[in-house]
């Protein structure tokens, strides 16, 4: 089946009560990792590139492997979505090679780094909407600033300093008629998210309790959630690598998000960390080798693993068949006509 649109695919996910996984690509084995997991667990998937993994791919080479996966995974509801846009020309230029969604970060300045104004924020948010909604495009937005550095992207610091205001997000979907929103309550992006389990005074659910009370009908997003579990960290560290102690979002803070209106959940350090830890055991064990294959297929298969594993605890897994893709023609009308305004 063709790429579908997020909105589409959310909405279904918001009527069965579910979740559902976002999984940053650079290349051709991380696509087939997430390809496969879909169709072992049957699950429909956000697969997201950003800016970063745009030019590390000079963008066709990852535009045609996505076409690849469609052809060959034919089964599965697949969205193709542009993660942290940083101006309107970005988004122009994803939703003009294929993406069926973007995310305009007006958080942030141009630059990826500069917290901006409300009123920045609302105005290039706006200009995505009605760029991409004419062409029946999902555009999810961000307010509040999540904390952490991911490909030169993001205003660093802890992710407390500029939690969401949940009266200001009302207001924002109001102003942008925005799809999807990531909010801030205090996750970070990158491997070093808190510093031991999180609780209450770090993670902030009360908070996405709150917004999600305020806007029911948008679906909530979380961003820097991977869970960075221990047993990932140990086999890197265990073959030669060096990672610092670290703690990330545990899956069932995550599941009462799915609760609350968490729709869409980005994972990516996950899948970095099993990748690595399985490159350097085969590397560590095996120093003679040197066919890239002999390490990118254990690599392949344990971020298999840990996709699969992520699509069954955020319950997108059994849904794939749920799915007839409306075309994005029709989804643009259905915008024309209003029927996903803002409620
Ligand atoms: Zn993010």
């Amino acid at each position: 089946m063709p790429l579908v649109s997020m909105r589409q695919l959310l909405d279904e996910a918001a009527r069965k009560g579910y979740g559902v996984g976002a999984f940053n690509v650079n290349n051709m084995e991380q696509i087939q990792a997430i390809m496969e997991a879909a169709r072992e667990t049957e699950s429909p998937v956000i697969i997201q590139a950003s800016r970063g993994a745009r030019s590390y791919s000079q963008d066709r080479f990852l535009y045609h492997l996505m076409l690849a996966a469609t052809e060959l995974y034919p089964e599965i509801p697949v969205v193709l979505h542009l993660d942290h846009g940083n101006s309107p020309a970005t988004c122009k230029s994803a939703i003009e090679m294929g993406f069926t969604s973007v995310m305009m970060d007006g958080s942030l300045m141009e630059d990826g780094k500069t917290p901006s104004s409300y009123e920045y924020n609302v105005r290039v948010t706006r200009e995505v909407v009605a760029m991409a909604h004419a062409k029946g495009v999902t555009v999810e937005a961000e307010i509040g600033t999540l904390g952490g550095i991911e490909d030169g992207h993001g205003a660093g610091g802890s992710g407390l300093e500029h939690l969401t205001d949940p009266g200001q997000a009302e207001q924002f979907v109001k102003d942008t008629n925005c799809d999807a929103l990531a909010i801030a309550i205090g996750t970070s992006h990158g491997a070093y998210k808190f510093t031991k389990k999180p609780d209450g005074s770090v993670l902030k659910m009360d908070r996405l309790i709150e917004i999600h009370k305020r806007i029911p009908a948008t679906h909530l997003v979380m961003h820097g959630s991977s869970s960075v579990p221990k047993e990932l960290q140990d086999i890197i560290n265990q073959y030669g690598g060096k990672l610092k102690p670290t703690w990330g979002v545990p899956v069932e803070e995550i599941q009462l998000g799915i609760k609350n209106g968490v729709r869409k959940i980005n994972v990516d350090t996950d899948n970095r960390l099993a990748m690595t830890g399985a490159i350097r055991k085969v590397l560590w064990e095996s120093p003679e080798k040197f066919d890239p294959r002999d390490y990118l297929k254990p690599a392949r298969e344990a971020m298999k693993k840990v996709v699969m594993q992520r699509m069954t605890q955020f319950g997108q897994a059994g849904h794939a068949k749920e799915i007839t893709p409306i075309p994005l023609e029709e989804m643009a009308e259905m915008y024309r006509k209003g029927q996903f305004a803002a409620r």
